[in-house]
């Protein structure tokens, strides 16, 4: 499998750690409702088909990605920047288009 990050272009999988589930926001921690920081540690889905994942480009740019990927066929139908970079890979050094 391959990831076609916006600021590095198209790289092996082994340059890439799984982040888990891009859906997933974290409860503020303001939030004394346990049964909500429960969820967010323990509970995950396991789709079938279309799914976003966080991706961390661990052996090129070190950025982390939001990657839309089939879970069946690992088919990736976009790949964006995530956290603090999101929309704007344009304005990173070395990224390209
Ligand atoms: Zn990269």
């Amino acid at each position: 499998m391959r990831i076609h990050c916006p600021c590095c272009g198209p790289r092996g999988v082994a340059e890439f750690s799984y982040g888990g589930d891009g859906t997933i926001r974290r409860p503020d921690l303001s939030v004394t409702d346990t049964d909500a920081h429960v969820a967010y540690v323990f509970e995950r889905e396991n789709p079938r088909g279309p799914h976003v994942e966080l991706w961390h480009h661990i052996g090129g740019c070190r950025h982390w990605l939001r990657v839309t990927r089939d879970t069946l066929t690992h088919e990736i139908t976009s790949v964006e920047m995530a956290g603090r970079f999101a929309g704007e890979a344009a304005h990173i050094p070395g990224a390209g288009a």
